[in-house]
């Protein structure tokens, strides 16, 4: 018998949540990361008093009025609706598509106006079944948002051809013929007040945590500690890609510290043009209107994911969604280890999906109804 009842693998959202309801149920945890710091990719760093989204601006919004009031059971959470806004060779829009958009596009002022814009682009085009990204979006909002403000976006992203792409990543964009320009159609929306490591810090109260360790650079050694292992690290790195390499999209982010309280008037803004080698630029004060003297804001270059990068995105597209359920079928077979989270399942979760799996997961292993 291990000293703990759990040993789990990563402080992220996934990992802290499962250690807080395994701790309320009279469970020993501890909590490992290699990183120096809770959260995960959630974490905020204080910067000149500003939250600092470090690994990306991290909005949470969920339907799920049971998971919107687990995140507020540990802080409050404040009224943040995102609101990017997409810069196009200097020219702006508001998003997510909606009659605004389509105002600064073409000068319409009413939905029959723009449906019947967007449905003459769309019957041009003939798409009968889109097989890709690129079909799935001209099928969707017709040729002049297509080029505008997906292309050249979604191939910097994913530094693949829109052709190449799987159709379901643009899925997630909303297209509304409203002047709302609400980036998210959930209920509920908002940021932690003081950040999501505040959050983390709430949930992880009371539990041991470790940081800096590397669970994999000494598994037999962590493995004694213990009687069950929750791991939410790379699943392909664990079975040390036996069957080849999960492919992700990584990103460089360059921080600066600007001498001026407001820098660009809005915590997003997407460069959505090709020429332009960041994505977005992320103004973090205005995630907490913030008032700061100072700001601080972050330029986010995609890159391709190497080894010794940090992988935030995984493709999942055919072929790595094949290797990656070679590795689902052993770790099936595993009777210490538990596997979940963003890399542990290999899926573009967000953060309300992730606490609900942890939830579920806690649910399964202690023989409850599944109340999320
Ligand atoms: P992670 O947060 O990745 O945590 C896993 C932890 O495990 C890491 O800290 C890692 O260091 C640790 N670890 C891995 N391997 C080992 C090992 N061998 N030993 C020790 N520790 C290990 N979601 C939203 O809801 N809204 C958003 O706006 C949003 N924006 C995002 C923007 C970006 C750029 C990215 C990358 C993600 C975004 N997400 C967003 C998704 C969100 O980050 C995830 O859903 C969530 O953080 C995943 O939590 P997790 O615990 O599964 O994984
Ligand atoms: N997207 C786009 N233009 C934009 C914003 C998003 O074409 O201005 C596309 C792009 O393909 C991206 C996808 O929509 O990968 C999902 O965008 P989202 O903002 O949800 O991505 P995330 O916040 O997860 O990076």
């Amino acid at each position: 018998m291990g000293k703990y009842d759990f040993l789990i693998v990563g402080a992220g959202l996934y990992g802290s949540v499962f250690a807080h309801e395994a701790k309320k149920r009279g469970k020993k945890c501890l909590v490992i990361d290699k990183r120096k710091h809770i959260g995960g990719n959630a974490y905020t760093e204080n910067i000149e008093n500003i939250n600092v989204h470090k690994y990306g601006a991290h909005i949470f919004h969920t339907s799920n009025k049971k998971i919107w009031d687990y995140v507020n059971s540990f802080v409050e959470f404040n009224r943040y609706t995102n609101s990017p806004l997409a810069n196009y060779n200097g020219e702006l829009y508001n998003l997510p598509f909606n009659m605004n958009t389509f105002h600064q596009l073409w000068g319409v002022k009413t939905p029959d106006e723009a449906q019947a814009i967007i449905k003459s682009q769309i019957e041009k085009l003939n798409i009968k079944e889109p097989a890709n990204l690129e079909e799935q979006a001209l099928s969707l909002v017709g040729t002049d948002i297509y080029h505008k403000l997906i292309k050249g976006y979604t191939e910097k992203q994913w530094g693949r051809k829109a052709t190449d792409l799987p159709a379901f990543i643009i899925k997630r964009l909303p297209v509304r013929f409203t002047f709302d320009n609400n980036y998210f159609n959930d209920n509920y929306q908002g940021i932690p007040i003081g950040g999501y490591t505040a959050l983390v810090e709430k949930i992880l109260d009371g539990i041991e945590i470790k940081l800096g360790v590397n669970y994999l650079s000494d598994k037999d050694y962590f493995d004694s500690l213990a009687d069950k292992v929750v791991y939410t690290g790379m699943i392909d790195e664990f079975y040390n890609y036996k069957f080849g390499i999960l492919e992700y999209r990584s990103l460089h982010f360059e921080n600066e510290i600007i001498d001026s309280s407001n820098y660009q008037g809005n915590a997003v803004v997407n460069y959505t043009d090709s020429e332009t080698p960041f994505t977005r630029i992320i103004e973090h004060k205005h995630f907490e209107f913030g008032t700061q003297p100072k700001t601080v804001v972050t330029r986010e270059y995609p890159k391709e994911w190497k080894k010794e990068d940090e992988p935030y995105y995984p493709v999942n597209d055919d072929k790595n969604n094949k290797l990656f359920k070679l590795y689902s079928e052993l770790s099936k077979k595993e009777s210490k280890v538990i596997f979940g989270g963003r890399l542990g399942d290999y899926k573009y979760y967000d953060m309300h999906h992730i606490i609900g799996l942890s939830l579920k997961k806690i649910a399964t292993l202690f023989n409850e109804p599944d109340s999320i």
